[in-house]
């Protein structure tokens, strides 16, 4: 990937996590936040628009502000760059994405061969800088979302947008272990739709204790000869609905009180090493997969004293992409909890920009250009 294309471009590499820095005028924007049902923006609001002009040059300024660079942000730029938006993208410190992580995609219309997941976002990114896109690889920290324009600041550089577009994405939560990061993609997957498929006939395991590990266990018993289910606890948190489904079927074996303490192999998974959370003993059982799902962290710290969440930290759209501050709409898996797939996150990025362009236009800032029947 490369982000030489622009002189503007910046290339230091992110500080890792993100933070929310409040400030220090912690006034009361809520009154000025436009939001389309009238009701209050956010729950802990933001100090009013900061006045100085933060370190790190002059301000990016754009019609199309897009925080995210996965399928979702860089959909969004192809298209607002298409409609002449000019979009900035502040990618982040994952540029890509999550498929960034993963090896081979087969369910990404347009490939009938598969696509590695890093060549496929090289497209994207390519693509989105062909029609002028400027990209930044840098993590926003703080956002000002309390009216037109909206500001957002990562490490210290300040980015402009008359209307901005949220596609900051949910992390796939992972155990932690060297062994487990070293074979993500040769075994190792956090995605039982995206690679369920690749071990038809194998032996693979799943952990996790909640109704999302039950469902991806039942779900992978369509490939699989057998799934291991586990869980380092005694009892599941998910519903009994789902825990009497998995004990019912006859390819799980539900294994509790069990922890992965190794993922064995070179270059692909071959064993685990389990170890028995009560009594630490060990035991190492053959294994050709290992599917990781103890849940997401939707990436929306940043947004949170602005925009509503729902109770698992999800943003929460509006109306279609738009979200309750006029200006301001979301795309992919940042709100998506549901499907989280490429293709869907690429699909909201589209329907964003072209929102945002409609948004834009009816605010007087931009000339229609793409063709809708609405
Ligand atoms: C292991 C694995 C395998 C998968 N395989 C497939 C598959 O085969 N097929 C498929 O369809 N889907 C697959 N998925 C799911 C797919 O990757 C996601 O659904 C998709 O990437 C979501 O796109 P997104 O743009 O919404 O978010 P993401 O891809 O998560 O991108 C989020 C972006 O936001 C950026 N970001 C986050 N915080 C900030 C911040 N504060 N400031 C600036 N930028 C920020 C990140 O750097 C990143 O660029 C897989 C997922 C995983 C984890």
């Amino acid at each position: 990937m490369t982000d030489q294309n622009h002189p503007d471009t910046g290339t230091a590499r992110p500080l890792g996590g993100l933070k929310i820095d409040l400030g220090t005028n912690v006034g009361s924007p809520l009154g000025g936040i436009p939001t389309i049902d009238g009701a209050p923006a956010a729950t802990t609001p933001l100090a009013g628009s900061p006045t100085t002009e933060a370190p790190g040059g002059a301000p990016t300024e754009t019609k199309v502000l897009i925080i995210g660079s996965g399928p979702a942000g860089l959909t969004a730029a192809i298209y607002a760059a298409r409609a002449n938006l000019e979009p900035v993208v502040i990618a982040g410190s994952a540029p890509g994405g999550q498929l960034m992580l993963t090896s081979e995609i087969e369910n990404y219309p347009g490939f009938p061969e598969g696509i590695d997941g890093p060549e496929l976002m090289r497209r994207f990114r390519e693509q989105a800088e062909r029609f002028g896109t400027r990209l930044f690889d840098l993590d926003v920290d703080r956002v000002d979302l309390s009216g037109r324009p909206f500001h957002a600041w990562a490490r210290g550089k300040e980015f402009v947008g008359q209307s901005v577009i949220l596609a900051t994405g949910a992390s796939a939560l992972w155990l932690n272990l060297e062994s487990e990061q070293r074979l993500r993609g040769r075994g190792v997957s956090a995605c039982a739709t995206c690679d369920g498929f690749f071990f038809r006939d194998r032996e693979i395991a799943v952990v996790g204790g909640g109704d999302s590990a039950m469902e991806e266990a039942n779900y992978l018993t369509k490939f699989a000869s057998k799934v291991h289910l586990l869980h380092r606890r005694d009892g599941f948190r998910a519903s009994k609905i789902m825990i009497d489904r998995a004990y019912d079927n006859p390819k799980i074996e539900v294994h509790t009180n069990t922890e992965v303490a190794e993922v064995l192999g070179e270059d692909k998974v071959e064993a685990l090493r389990l170890r028995d959370a009560r009594t630490g003993q060990e035991r190492t059982i053959p294994m050709e997969g290992l599917f990781i799902a103890i849940g997401h962290r939707p990436n929306t710290e940043v947004f949170r004293d602005w925009l509503p969440t729902d109770e698992k930290g999800y943003l929460v759209p509006h109306h279609h992409t738009a979200s309750r501050i006029h200006g301001v709409f979301i795309a992919g898996d940042v709100a998506d909890h549901r499907y989280r797939q490429a293709v869907t996150a690429a699909g909201d990025g589209a329907r964003a920009a072209i929102d945002a362009e409609r948004w834009l236009e009816s605010e007087g800032i931009a000339e229609h250009a793409t063709q809708t029947a609405w």
